[in-house]
């Protein structure tokens, strides 16, 4: 009796690192390339074309197609600790209040608690700036923005 069929064989052609969808993390990846076999006797004899290549992920396992290796690792989310942690020298050093208050809720802040955090930091009066309507830090006493003096205005 003979015992023939087909086998897909892997070879790798390639490897390196690439962001996992899967692991959702970097692994490293092999580059490879299936040949179907025609096999006798369970022995690959003659190579019947390729199956396709693909990316195999060395810690998951997981198949995918070669433009894998285009996606980037997601951005880590903005600094919100950090950013709370300097959000007093930032307001200080002439930052105006609007800009840090878009910058955190950049970072997941509702705009709300932005506000509350921004008040909590230096308090609810400002020195305004009459041209571009830019509010800033009492400390602060001209605009970054036009230069031009800014004038105090009452707390809330
Ligand atoms: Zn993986
Ligand atoms: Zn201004």
């Amino acid at each position: 009796m003979i015992i023939f069929g087909t086998k897909v064989r892997k070879k790798t052609v390639n490897s390196g690192q690439f962001f996992c969808p899967r692991c959702r993390a970097m692994r490293t990846y092999n580059h490879q390339k299936g040949t179907r076999y025609f096999t006798l006797y369970f022995i690959p004899l003659i190579p019947m074309g390729d199956v396709g290549e693909f990316i195999e992920c060395s810690v998951c396992g997981g198949m995918f197609q070669l433009d894998v290796l285009k996606m980037k690792a997601p951005q880590p989310k903005a600094d919100l600790a950090g950013m709370l942690n300097t959000l007093k020298a930032r307001l200080e050093g002439g930052v105006p209040v609007e800009y840090a208050v878009r910058d955190l809720t950049g970072a997941g802040l509702d705009l709300d608690m932005a506000r509350k955090a921004v008040d909590n930091t230096i308090g609810t009066e400002r020195n305004i700036c009459k041209d571009c309507g830019l509010t800033y830090a009492p400390a602060v006493i001209t605009c970054t923005e036009c230069h031009k003096t800014l004038e105090s205005s009452p707390g809330k």
